[in-house]
């Protein structure tokens, strides 16, 4: 008998059938899942982007606001400690969250983005000269493209991209081939946004760590939907949004091995990233602070606190084998519609479908499907070269979450049936 107490918002089982999500109940706890969009109810299918808040979060913030906000690091106040406290609250549940190995190793910041934008000015200070060349792959976002880019065009030095084969899986044979004794770092998504690819991380390290290749991870898209252990994938960053994970916009967080951090000059200056500060000479703080210039968003830290503590209170186990479900039945539903094809078929995928309907406009597509009342992306995904990869302007994408279901894929596909028969 499994007599171990279910999670909330799972199922409780016998032996013989394994707990499941309990996704009625979840999706009653995210208050903006309830409304209409005119007649219809509203089918959120657009995860990928940005993923919508559970009441957990909507009242941390809001109480953290009402109960317990003043600046950080600062007063030796009562309130201040409080708010320093839940500050530093949150960044511990980040570190055992992505089961990194010390405090100082998770810097807060804006969100993935700002992250790599850090390590692209302050890793590439210190480590990148002419000639040297940076390694990032054909199916990354643009936020982890034009960084590099831009580093490389101060620095001197050369970007170097691998492919992805017909399925948008990564070209490890191709992107071994680019690891050369001028590569300094390589840059690389965890989970593609725009396919689902889930890159082969371990391997793309080990093979990195070989040449001695630091390596950073975009997890923007892999953070919600799998279990992430930054010291057993052994990346040396990784960055992600808290939007991303039921929590707010506008805070995230870069994991860095401590010893690069530590070697790295201040990517932003001002208050709380400095020791003593003269004319003459400044001495910055330690890690993590020196790279967290200024008043940082306290109650967004505090929101992605409580995020983890919602999403693990569900479970990570649950939540993938969940979305590992809909996302076959959603393939399956997709395949069945005429003049559909699907762009991305890596063996190892997270909950996105990305399509084109026949010769149909992606956004034409999206505006049908927005008076059914589903919400999809359409477009190139901030993926530009990716898109020209596969010979598209844009696609549809449609990227599930822990609180989709069933119905709503039928949704989707009654919706293409529809954009099919009045865009054609
Ligand atoms: N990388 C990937 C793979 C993403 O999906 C996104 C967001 N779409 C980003 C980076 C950028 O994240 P943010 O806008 O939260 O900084």
């Amino acid at each position: 008998m499994d007599s171990a107490p279910s999670p909330p918002g799972v199922a409780a089982g016998d032996a013989s059938a394994p707990r499941r999500l309990d996704v009625e109940r979840l999706r009653a706890e995210f208050p903006i899942l309830r409304q209409r969009v005119g007649e219809k109810p509203l089918v959120y299918l657009d995860n990928a982007s940005t993923t919508q808040k559970p009441r957990a979060v909507i009242d941390a913030i809001a109480r953290f606001y009402s109960d317990d906000y003043a600046n950080i690091h600062r007063g030796v106040y009562a309130l201040s400690e409080r708010a320093t406290q839940a500050y530093e609250e949150a960044r511990a549940k980040v570190r055992r969250f992505i089961n990194a190995g010390d405090d100082r190793e998770i810097i807060v910041v804006r969100g993935t983005t700002e992250a790599i934008n850090l390590v692209a000015h302050s890793f590439g200070r210190l480590r990148v000269e002419p000639g040297d060349e940076i390694v990032i792959s054909a199916m990354e976002h643009h936020s982890n493209l034009v960084p590099w880019q831009i580093a490389c065009a101060e620095r001197g030095a050369v970007l170097r991209v691998a492919p992805v084969n017909d399925d948008g899986e990564l070209r490890l044979d191709m992107y071994e081939r680019l690891l050369t004794p001028r590569t300094r770092l390589v840059a690389i998504a965890h989970v593609s946004n725009a396919l689902g690819t889930i890159n082969p991380v371990r391997e793309i390290v080990a093979r990195a760590h070989g040449a001695n290749i630091p390596v950073l991870l975009d997890g923007a898209q892999a953070v919600a939907h799998l279990r992430v252990d930054v010291q057993a994938i052994d990346c040396d960053f990784y960055a992600f949004s808290g939007h991303k994970l039921y929590g707010p916009s506008g805070i995230g967080v870069l994991y860095g091995k401590a010893a690069l951090l530590d070697a790295m000059p201040p990517y932003q200056s001002g208050g709380d990233m400095i020791r003593t500060v003269a004319f003459d000479k400044t001495s910055y703080n330690r890690i993590p602070y020196k790279f967290e210039a200024g008043t940082p968003h306290i109650a967004g830290a505090v929101g992605l606190g409580a995020a983890i503590d919602y999403f693990q209170s569900v479970g990570i186990e649950y939540i993938a084998a969940y979305e590992q479900e809909l996302l076959a039945y959603a393939t399956a539903r997709l395949s069945e519609i005429p003049r559909l094809r699907r762009i991305g078929s890596a063996r190892q995928k997270a909950c996105v479908l990305s399509f084109v309907l026949d010769n149909i406009h992606p956004h034409d597509v999206a505006t049908v499907l927005d008076n059914e009342g589903v919400a999809v992306r359409a477009g190139h995904h901030c993926a530009q070269p990716l898109m020209e990869r596969f010979g598209v302007a844009g696609t549809v994408r449609a990227s599930m979450a822990l609180y989709n279901t069933r119905e709503e894929i039928d949704v989707l596909a009654r919706g293409l049936r529809r954009a099919l028969e009045v865009l054609r």
